[in-house]
């Protein structure tokens, strides 16, 4: 089995408009509770008590669409994926 590549470069690097919002959506059947993604958004994904990450109310999963490519491309067991959603 081989390891899990990262997104091109170019793919992080792409510019965002202010209106360019994501849904980011966590398959908890893969996440294994390391808090990257919280580290890496503050406030905008948060820990509970066992670690796992939950979205504040406020905002439900939706991030810029730059945000939220950092997020699920350090996710180390791709537990974090990104849509668009009208
Ligand atoms: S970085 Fe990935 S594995 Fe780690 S807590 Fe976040 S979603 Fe789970």
């Amino acid at each position: 089995m081989s390891a899990p590549t990262r997104p091109a470069a170019s793919r992080l690097t792409q510019a965002p408009t202010s209106d360019d919002v994501v849904v980011v959506t966590i398959d908890r059947t893969r996440c294994t509770g390391h808090g990257i993604c919280a580290a890496l958004l503050p406030g905008r994904m948060q820990l509970d008590e066992w670690g796992y990450p939950i979205f504040p109310e406020r905002n439900s999963g939706r991030f810029e669409r730059v945000d939220a490519a950092r997020a699920t491309s350090y996710c180390p067991t791709r537990a974090l994926s990104a849509a668009y959603r009208g």
